[in-house]
């Protein structure tokens, strides 16, 4: 009975605290590992960090994958080790997911999680924005919007994020922000490193992420910062550089709590999107070969959009399907 007292207490002081921006400057920004009930379901916290002299959560669903900030004071969190969690919530999508990455984590390239459930009638598409001076393929998202708006529904999509991208594109940044806010695509942002670094000098095996002198942590800890900083939300999932690792660089990433994306459609690379494939493209204006081969599978699926026998998935969505069996 005291013990529900104390919770309904801290949930009223969190309900008074929600006044504060949970995005103004960011300090203390961590990993820390609890698990917890938030909106009545299971949760694991995988970060904190204070704001305006505010304590503030970062948490994934076990079963939806969704990402929720939670001010201290919202919910109760209990400490866990990672590995812990892992064996507590081996069921669960989320963390039968992270295992699954763990499993194909061998190739040079392309290790992580490839593919969603091959059932579904469509793709999920990922986007990604590895640092560029050249602006946003803008035609991509206006194209979605296009074929799909009859559905009147927010178009999930993939967006993988370099920090450098990020802090050097501001106008094209706002106008995702405003497309998202609009409800006509729904952004579902992966962690693409802050620096993505590359040395064309180097061979693959010690380049990207494997090149010597790479700090791990900022460059998956900062990023978050920066997107956070920027109102932005980011999802648990996460794509290499170059799609390029090794299999302790997949656990070392995977004990952040992120999934690691790979994909089984590269369109410039000549591979197909057939149904349930994570489809990878690059709108940094650096790929004008994919674009143009997306554009084409718009138009080739034009009346089966129309049909509804094609569409975006929500890579949470997707992914929760495939390992909630
Ligand atoms: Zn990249």
């Amino acid at each position: 009975m005291k013990r529900r007292f104390y919770l309904c207490l801290l949930l009223l002081l969190g309900l008074f605290q929600h006044g504060y921006s949970q995005f103004a400057a960011i300090d203390n920004y961590r990993k820390y590992f609890a698990v917890g009930k938030y909106n009545g379901a299971d949760v694991a916290i995988i970060r904190e960090y204070a704001s305006q002299k505010k304590q503030f959560f970062i948490a994934v669903g076990f079963d939806d994958l969704k990402t929720y900030v939670i001010p201290a004071g919202m919910i109760l969190p209990a400490p866990k080790d990672w590995d812990d969690i892992l064996a507590s919530y081996s069921s669960t999508p989320y963390v039968r997911a992270i295992n699954n990455a763990k499993k194909q984590s061998l190739p040079l390239q392309d290790a992580g999680i490839q593919h969603g459930d091959s059932k579904e009638k469509g793709i999920a598409l990922t986007i990604d924005l590895c640092p560029s001076h050249k602006a946003l393929d803008r035609v991509i998202f206006t194209s979605i919007v296009k074929e799909f708006h009859k559905f009147k529904q927010p178009e999930p999509i993939g967006i993988s994020i370099t920090g450098k991208f990020l802090h050097s594109h501001a106008q094209d940044i706002d106008w995702l922000k405003k497309m998202a806010n609009s409800g006509a695509i729904e952004i579902v942002w992966i962690n693409h490193t802050y620096n993505h670094n590359y040395d064309p000098k180097l061979p693959l095996a010690h380049n990207f992420l494997l090149e010597t002198g790479t700090n791990l942590d900022s460059e998956i800890l900062l990023l978050e910062k920066s997107l956070l900083e920027n109102e932005i939300v980011f999802s648990p999932f996460f794509r290499f550089p170059g799609l390029v690792s090794d299999s302790q660089l997949v656990d070392r990433v995977t004990d952040y709590g992120l999934i690691p994306i790979g994909s089984d459609a590269w369109l410039a690379k000549g591979q197909n999107a057939n149904n349930g494939d994570i489809v990878l493209i690059h709108g940094n204006g650096n790929e004008p070969i994919g674009v143009k081969d997306f554009l084409s599978l718009l138009k080739k699926q034009k009346d089966a959009i129309l049909n509804k026998q094609w569409l975006l998935y929500d890579l949470r969505e997707d992914i929760e399907q495939e390992f909630d069996k």
